[in-house]
């Protein structure tokens, strides 16, 4: 048995063409089932739905074969044991520095001044902090970032942006990109030398879907 660990939402969703590719077909759709493992059109082959920021973990210890994962999710919790042959280039969107409207950003990196940052990507935001030389005090939220600034809890935020309609919806500007972010393929790799041969046959055609080399 092969089992892929995704998340329900954008990743899913863009996910099932590359499956397709690889003569896979989910047999629920996640929206409506209560399910949690979903059968496949192909009897070796499963799903089950995770949060998106449990998908490292699964594949880590072994919970799933394979998984699909953001860069940010990987950041923050490390790759350990974990094999990455593929950027499958979807859930496509940037981490971003964003301070409400009128906020002088610019002016307080300058001038050295200590800055309240509300994130939930407190590694990436300390890594980013750390390599400009800014002074931070990170505060680690969950949910609703957009808040933190509008509240006064924090200066600025660290999040993810696609489209920039949330952070405009909230009145918040961004004024840093730090990095852009696509979800991975990542692998057990124990699974990968155990189960080498149908791995690799999904590793390969989502690599023809994409038309990437596939990585040694
Ligand atoms: P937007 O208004 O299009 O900039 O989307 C911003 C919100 O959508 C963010 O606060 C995120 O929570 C979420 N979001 C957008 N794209 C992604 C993505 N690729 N991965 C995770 N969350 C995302």
């Amino acid at each position: 048995m092969i089992t892929l660990a995704l998340s329900k939402g954008r990743i899913f969703d863009e996910t099932l063409p590359l499956l397709k590719a690889a003569g896979i077909e989910v047999l629920d759709d996640p929206e409506t089932t209560r399910k949690l493992i979903l059968a496949t059109n192909q009897p070796e082959v499963r799903v089950v739905l995770v949060r998106a920021s449990d998908v490292p973990t699964y594949v880590q210890y072994g919970g799933a074969d394979l998984g699909i994962t953001g860069k940010d999710t990987l950041l923050e919790h490390g790759s350990q044991g974990l094999y990455q042959p593929l950027d499958l280039q979807i859930a496509k969107c940037r981490m971003s520095v964003a301070v409400r409207e009128g906020f002088d950003y610019a002016g307080a990196v300058r001038q050295g001044s200590r800055l309240r940052v509300a994130t939930k990507f407190v590694a990436i935001a300390r890594e980013f902090f750390a390599s400009k030389g800014v002074h931070v005090d990170l505060i680690k939220l969950y949910g609703s970032m957009e808040l933190a600034p509008l509240t006064g809890l924090s200066d600025a935020i660290v999040d993810v942006v696609s489209t920039g309609n949330t952070l405009k919806a909230n009145h918040l500007v961004e004024v840093e990109r730090i990095m852009d972010i696509s979800s991975r393929l990542v692998v057990n790799q124990a699974a990968l030398k155990l189960k080498q041969q149908p791995i690799r046959r999904i590793i390969d055609a989502f690599a023809a879907a994409l038309q990437q080399p596939t990585a040694p």
